[in-house]
């Protein structure tokens, strides 16, 4: 029965992938999969939910807000193809989370130990802001998820929204409202039955070349969050 949590994820994932219950967002990553980004025009997009990715051992998830329009929605996989993707890999690898320093493409060889990635809405959304009720819409899916790696202590998350969603998802399985205030770097901790949680900013463009988010201080965060999964 050890793999029975690899079988739940996989049997989540696949309904995850047929998911259409947000028709905004259906309707945004079938559109960016046929009109296409003209440098890869030649490239058939995902344009469907993208899953989770990672080490369904791990005991350290990353969260991130929803794929990219050219990123996870065109490769089909989390933190994937696009300079988000680019940035936090190579960090991941610096810190020890990563095998490679590059996330291209599904079948580029990456893979993350003791690490899991997904993302707090799966589908795309315009201008990279889900309504409140898509992000409400998709959160079952992330409680139900986290709920089936067995080794989780700590959930980094990549940004504000990502950190909201994490507080849901913990208020969900506490049956309790769970609060915090978001500061790069700072630990929160909710007691022995949840997991904690490490808030950075997430590795967009927006961060990353403006000196928001350096490498070696996401570097800091994530060698952080790790020694805390492990300890
Ligand atoms: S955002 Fe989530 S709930 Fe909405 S359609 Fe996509 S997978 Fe389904």
């Amino acid at each position: 029965m050890e793999d029975s949590h690899r079988k739940q994820l996989a049997s989540l994932t696949d309904e995850i992938v047929a998911c259409r219950m947000c028709t905004r967002l259906v309707d945004w990553r079938e559109k960016i999969g046929q009109e296409k980004r003209a440098s890869y025009k030649d490239w058939d997009y995902w344009a469907k939910p993208v899953p989770s990715y990672g080490d369904s051992d791990a005991s350290l998830v990353l969260l991130g807000l929803a794929p990219a329009a050219h990123g996870g929605n065109r490769t089909g996989r989390v933190f994937t193809g696009d300079s988000s993707a680019t940035f936090l890999t190579a960090a991941m690898h610096k810190a020890g989370l990563a095998n490679q320093p590059n996330s291209d493409h599904r079948d580029d060889g990456l893979e993350f130990n003791g690490a899991y990635i997904a993302a707090a809405v799966r589908c795309v959304p315009p201008g990279d802001k889900p309504t409140p009720e898509e992000q409400r819409a998709c959160l079952p899916y992330l409680v139900r998820e986290l709920r089936m790696l067995p080794n989780l202590k700590v959930i980094m998350a990549l940004g504000h929204i990502a950190f909201r969603a994490t507080l849901q998802t913990l208020s969900e399985m506490a049956s309790e409202k769970m609060r915090g205030k978001f500061m790069h770097g700072e630990v929160y901790r909710f007691g022995p039955l949840l997991p904690m949680m490490v808030a950075s900013y997430h590795p967009s463009p927006r961060n990353t070349n403006t000196g928001v988010l350096t490498m070696d201080a996401l570097v800091k965060v994530l060698k952080q969050a790790k020694e805390l999964s492990l300890s």
